[in-house]
């Protein structure tokens, strides 16, 4: 079968205009400000539940300056519930020095988007060649499926050379160059991601309605599922996290802010330890042995790469039965400094999810 380079782009781009998704929030008017925040937001999360994050997010900071000039804390906000806070920091620093250094203004070439905080190469590629029409391809993890399966690519996608060989291989399938590039990138870039995502799945391709079938090596072969090979597997663990949910009787929670690296890191969260024992232990230490403490069910909790089951631990007390100074001594209440947070104040807070969840079953007798 000969190389697939030859009709490739306008089989897809026809396709896309008929078959692809048109009419997502963020592809109206291709503001680069939305297409760079549904690229970062869709990196680790489906396209149903981002729509109604973007709106919401967009809705609030509608332009990079607004998202630039806004808290930390407005940002965590708003991205709360979506998970990998990282995003987040990146999206917010990323405003700021487009801002600072492009007065506000996206660059236009992938090459200098790369190089701001939490912009890859395959998102800088993204942003360009829909909002510009630049000639550049994108690799994400539905184009690396395309690209892997359309050239039967079955090197070992774990080591660098290979994802290089990969990129060089995406750029031979793009729009020929020319005139005519730049008006067909923003829909062969949609296309490379709506194929991936709609019929070039990882189990059970829809080869069979696929407009690059007579293309596609992987297909020739009968064997489109052994593509991308990528040989490293991420090996699971799995952490129990004892949360105390002290509250008061009117509802206010105390929180701290977690560590700015690792899990959840810079969110609010309430106190945690890796054990039972430990957590009665500076229960005990911080509000004495009478302390009445109520456990709740474990909840399971699924990351990347391991699950978290979460053990709750309910304790009503009075505000002042805690002692902020003494709390932030470092001894105990999983030492770092914590705060009261009003039942009107605690839901406008950036908290990771399963904990959102949780404190909004505070128990009734709050
Ligand atoms: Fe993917 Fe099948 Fe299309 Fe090849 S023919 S690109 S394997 S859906």
């Amino acid at each position: 079968m000969s190389p697939p380079s030859e009709g490739f782009a306008a089989r897809l781009v026809r396709w896309q205009r008929s078959h692809g998704r048109n009419d997502l929030p963020w592809q109206q008017g291709r503001d680069p400000y939305r297409v760079w925040l549904s690229e970062i937001m869709l990196q680790q999360t489906q396209v149903a539940t981002v729509r109604a994050y973007f709106e919401r997010f967009v809705q609030a900071l509608p332009t990079v300056q607004a998202l630039a000039q806004a808290s930390a804390e407005q940002v965590m906000g708003l991205w709360s519930g979506l998970g990998y806070y990282s995003r987040a920091r990146n999206l917010h620093a990323c405003a700021q020095r487009i801002v600072a250094e492009f007065g506000g203004v996206f660059p236009p070439q992938a090459s200098v988007l790369a190089t701001l905080p939490g912009i890859g190469r395959s998102t800088a590629s993204a942003i360009t060649s829909v909002c510009f029409g630049e000639r550049v391809p994108i690799l994400d993890a539905n184009a690396r499926r395309v690209v892997a399966r359309v050239h039967a690519y079955g090197q070992d996608l774990a080591r660098p050379a290979h994802e290089r060989a990969l990129w060089e291989l995406a750029e031979h399938l793009l729009p020929a160059p020319g005139p005519g590039a730049a008006a067909l990138m923003p829909a062969y870039t949609q296309a490379m991601m709506d194929l991936g995502a709609l019929l070039c799945t990882p189990r059970q391709p829809g080869c069979a309605q696929c407009p690059v079938q007579g293309l596609c090596q992987a297909a020739h072969q009968g064997q489109a599922e052994s593509y991308p090979v990528r040989s490293r597997k991420l090996v699971r663990r799995s952490e129990d996290w004892h949360l105390l949910l002290l509250h008061t009787p009117d509802g206010a929670v105390w929180l701290q802010r977690r560590p700015a690296r690792g899990i959840w890191a810079g969110l609010l969260c309430p106190p945690l330890w890796p054990s039972a024992d430990a957590l009665e232990q500076a229960v005990r230490s911080a509000l004495g042995a009478g302390a009445a403490l109520r456990h709740a069910p474990m909840v399971k909790h699924v990351l990347t790469h391991r699950d978290l089951h979460l053990h709750p631990v309910w304790a009503v007390v009075e505000r002042g039965a805690l002692d902020p100074a003494h709390a932030s001594a470092g001894a105990d209440l999983a030492q770092v400094p914590g705060a009261w947070f009003g039942a009107d104040q605690w839901p406008q807070q950036g908290l990771p999810a399963p904990v959102r969840r949780l404190l909004q079953g505070l128990p009734p007798s709050a």
